[in-house]
């Protein structure tokens, strides 16, 4: 019985996978778009192409060569650095729709079904999650994985990941959010001894449920010094407690340019000015924020921060992996709060969910702006459609905040390899995809009491 379902996982795992990964990165000449490269202070570059070699972005420019190169036309196109989710939990992913279903709150019930979770039901909730991530034109996700019962459950969140073809960086969490239990640093460690061009871990930390607990404050601060020693990035809630939470990180001296403090909503001045002077950085999640009840998330708040992005949380609790609902429900949260219809400017908008999201992984070297040198995570964003018609040209930055939708994205490049053309995910059967995601669901609701 054992033998037959690794056979069908196996089997699984292969035929859902295999389509994505196997993308071997050509020569591509993205010719004629609207290029905007979001890099803070850059300008917009109508009818520019871009040359993508080897996964990199060689060139920027006019009337590049087309010999020998994959075309992808791009007139009339807007062609975009791909989104960064800073923030996400893509295990939650197969209980879509069961938040505030017959009262069930996100927590007991993500807990209760999450306990069932096999390293199957990992692997098809993490995958079919990054995948829909990807088709909205997310290339880059900060994955928060608190589910991590054994070697086998990470295991095969990182081979979902790897398979789907996003960037990430995989967060390394505990078996679940009870704080009771250590982290498994040594598996953490020897995953992140094994070099990948796509995926780098990090530490999925989290402080303990009782901050008067000093055992469980010894637990916790090996853990996060261990992942200092090993250069690992960290991310860690500051919510529920938050207050409380936050002076604990800045009194224990946690507070580091590798550490990225997730919601923290109501953090006072100081706290922030706190974070700001350590060089770390915040990770804001609109709709999952607003959702579980924990505020407002209103982006003049953390004015004081340069080093914020934007994350969806998990896309079950957000809805979906929509970033442009990201970016209108931050925006539209602003301008009602402060009676004020021309903040936020639509253009910082679109640095925050890219750029900024960038550098508040770390990962500002390598993706979130469209610039000679940086890998080639790219999204194409095509006008013609009916949600998006009626715009007579300027400045496309409110257009596509305001009027844009993940199917809108057509084309999706991430490290050079296209994962979405033509509108469709290149995957070999969605179908099968689909069907084996809500196959999980239904298993995990089935064993509920
Ligand atoms: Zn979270």
């Amino acid at each position: 019985m054992m033998k037959t379902t690794c056979l069908i996982t196996a089997l699984m795992m292969s035929a859902v996978s295999t389509s994505l990964a196997a993308q071997v990165s050509t020569d591509i000449l993205i010719k004629n778009g609207y290029v905007m490269p979001l890099k803070p202070g850059s300008e917009d570059l109508p009818d520019h192409d871009i040359l993508i070699h080897k996964g990199q972005i060689a060139a920027v420019g006019t009337n590049l060569s087309v010999t020998g190169r994959k075309v992808i036309n791009a007139h009339g196109k807007f062609v975009l650095p791909g989104f960064v989710d800073t923030h996400s939990h893509l295990w939650v992913t197969t209980m879509r729709g069961q938040f505030r279903n017959n009262d069930g709150k996100f927590f007991p019930v993500s807990n209760q079904l999450g306990a069932r979770m096999q390293p199957d039901d990992i692997y098809i909730s993490m995958y079919i999650g990054a995948v829909e991530l990807l088709s909205g034109g997310i290339t880059s996700s900060g994955d928060f994985f608190d589910n991590i019962k054994g070697p086998a459950w990470g295991d095969a969140g990182l081979k979902a990941l790897k398979d789907a073809g996003i960037r990430a960086v995989m967060y390394y969490g505990g078996p679940d959010k009870s704080t009771k239990s250590p982290i498994d640093m040594d598996h953490l460690l020897s995953l992140a001894q094994t070099p990948d061009d796509r995926i780098k871990l990090g530490l999925g930390w989290r402080l303990p449920r009782d901050l008067n607990d000093e055992q469980n404050w010894a637990m916790r601060e090996k853990e996060f010094s261990l992942a200092k020693k090993h250069n690992l990035p960290v991310q860690v809630h500051v919510s529920g407690d938050a207050d409380a939470m936050f002076n604990a990180l800045i009194k224990r001296n946690f507070l580091n340019s590798s550490l990225t403090v997730v919601h923290t909503t109501d953090a006072t001045k100081q706290q922030l000015m706190a974070l700001k002077k350590s060089g770390g950085s915040l990770a804001l999640t609109p709709i999952s924020e607003q959702r579980v009840g924990y505020g407002l998330t209103r982006l003049d708040h953390f004015s004081t921060l340069t080093r914020k992005g934007l994350g969806i949380d998990g896309n079950s609790l957000a809805g979906s992996g929509d970033m442009f609902a990201t970016l209108r429900l931050i925006a539209l949260t602003l301008s009602g709060a402060t009676k004020d219809e021309t903040q936020p400017d639509a253009r910082q908008l679109l640095e925050l969910a890219t750029w900024h999201g960038a550098d508040t992984l770390g990962l500002s070297a390598v993706t979130g702006s469209l610039e000679q040198g940086k890998r080639a995570d790219i999204q194409i964003i095509d006008p013609d459609a009916l949600n998006m018609s009626g715009f007579g040209g300027g400045d496309p930055a409110a257009l596509i905040v305001y009027s844009a939708r993940p199917e809108n994205v057509t084309t999706v490049i991430v490290d050079g390899s296209i994962v979405k053309q033509d509108g469709r995910m290149q995957i070999q059967d969605e179908g099968l995809l689909k069907r084996r995601a809500n196959e999980s669901a239904r298993r995990l609701l089935s064993t509920s009491e």
